[in-house]
């Protein structure tokens, strides 16, 4: 008898047993059905001259799609500020934006960033690797309306657990393991990037021990581009940098290294490698390596120029060349300008020849381009100084600058001003923003009345345009 009792309690306990997990499944099958029923899509908000189909197109779905889940009806119309869901990007969530991928950047610290799931980045953004997040290309992002955002944690320490750190931090362990996708505070590693909600961004995505913040700035890259790798740290550490076979030099402005770079504009459009270093007090060293894409300057290409076959490649020539190269090369290490820089003419619009416009002369096969901006005297023959430097180098008569001033604006940024008619200032003069320092003019090899405003960075020749439309730091 006993047996058949024992029977039939295990019977019991089975059907009890099955009981729940039907009513659990149930219950499971329920939440699906809500959750399908309340798919999260992101939303796209409509600027001026955007179109449905426009739309459609540029988030891969179609407009019968976009039509159905907005409940758009025949005759509404499309008014800038409108808010679209868009049902191809399922399962991201806040407001769709465009960025470009930062130092740093991997799909898991973007999936942490904008709390979306990899898969769901990869198919936003047609990745077919991971590997295809150079720094600088443009990728579909989403940001949180409500003005919190996502700045990185302190950087776990060797040693340090995630709980620890995210004590120190200030916020609820659970709550950062969540965000930061960890199915436990325990598999918070150190050398990884974790972020946390914040009032600001610090813009960093790469989090070291020591380091506040590392973020190359000027993105994206272009040929004949000015970029700044800015690095804030709590220790002193030593930085060097290698960008496409660029090495800038790092300058301590107050508590922040700087370095300053400028991509010759004849690089070929491509990914390059950059490498990073970092090194500890206690010589302990980390290197960082990740791709960054250097995009075309869409530069022209100007007709070919006929002249004299004796002014070109003289020694006179090669002399002022290479004397002008010595004066471009110190880096100074005290920032001398302030902000946006203002255009060294009277009338900023008055260009006459852009930077980077691709130049050959006469039968020579060499491809040569424009070193700096040339600016007309459409209001006026005054030249100003576009921003705050020391005047390093006053060169009169020179076969091809003519009349040539040169400001060193520090950590290795240099202006020139050539063909002068007149020189208003000295060498050792520092000159404050908007300074009169020179008359227009056509000495040297110049065809007419005009400025040659041309802005180097150790040395190599930037678009000055940059400079006057965004302010360094
Ligand atoms: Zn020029």
């Amino acid at each position: 008898m006993a047996d058949y009792t024992n029977l039939s309690k295990r019977f019991l306990a089975a059907r009890f047993i099955l009981a729940v997990l039907v009513s659990i499944s149930l219950f499971l099958d329920g939440r699906l059905k809500q959750a399908q029923a309340q798919a999260v899509y992101p939303e796209y908000v409509v600027v001026y001259g955007d179109t449905l189909s426009w739309i459609a197109q540029r988030f891969d779905t179609t407009l019968e799609q976009l039509i159905a889940v907005n409940n758009i009806q025949p005759d509404d119309v499309l008014r800038p500020g409108d808010r679209l869901k868009i049902p191809s990007f399922e399962g991201m969530q806040g407001i769709l934006t465009t960025e470009y991928v930062a130092l740093g950047s991997s799909l898991t610290s973007l999936s942490r960033r904008s709390q979306t799931d990899p898969e769901i980045l990869v198919r936003a953004n047609r990745l077919t690797s991971p590997s295809e997040l150079f720094i600088g290309r443009e990728i579909i992002m989403t940001k949180r309306e409500n003005g919190s955002h996502m700045t990185t944690m302190p950087a776990i320490k060797p040693g340090q657990s995630f709980l620890e750190a995210s004590v120190l931090s200030g916020k609820n362990t659970w709550l950062l393991s969540g965000i930061n996708r960890l199915s436990s505070p325990l598999m918070g590693m150190p050398s990884d990037t974790y972020y946390m909600p914040s009032n600001s961004e610090n813009g960093s995505n790469l989090a070291l021990p020591g380091i506040k913040s590392i973020i190359l700035d000027n993105l994206p890259l272009v040929q004949g581009g000015t970029f700044l790798i800015k690095v804030e740290a709590d220790q002193p550490v030593e930085i060097t940098a290698d960008l496409a076979s660029i090495q800038p030099t790092f300058v301590d402005v107050g508590g922040v290294q700087m370095a300053y770079g400028g991509i010759n504009a004849l690089t070929e459009p491509g990914v390059y490698p950059l490498t990073m270093t970092v090194t500890y007090p206690d010589g302990s060293e980390y290197r960082f390596d990740q791709l960054v894409m250097i995009s075309s300057g869409n530069y022209p290409t100007d007709k070919p120029l006929e002249v004299d076959p004796q002014s070109i490649g003289t020694e006179a020539e090669k002399a002022e060349n290479a004397k002008i190269k010595a004066v471009l090369a110190p880096i100074t290490p005290i920032q001398q300008w302030d902000g946006l820089w203002y255009s060294p003419a009277q009338d900023a619009d008055c260009i006459i020849s852009q930077f980077g416009s691709r130049r050959t002369y006469n039968d020579d096969p060499g491809v040569y381009y424009h070193t700096g901006l040339d600016l007309g005297y459409c209001k006026g023959t005054d030249v100003y100084a576009p921003a705050g430097g020391t005047v390093v180098g006053v060169f009169p008569n020179q076969v091809v600058r003519g009349n040539c001033i040169i400001i060193d604006h520090g950590l290795g940024v240099y202006t020139t001003y050539m063909h002068l008619n007149e020189i208003l200032v000295h060498e050792g003069d520092v000159v404050q923003s908007g300074q009169l320092i020179g008359i227009i003019g056509t000495t040297g090899r110049s065809t007419g009345p005009h400025l040659h405003f041309q802005v180097d960075i150790h040395g190599t020749p930037v678009n000055p345009l940059t400079w006057l439309r965004r302010a360094f730091p």
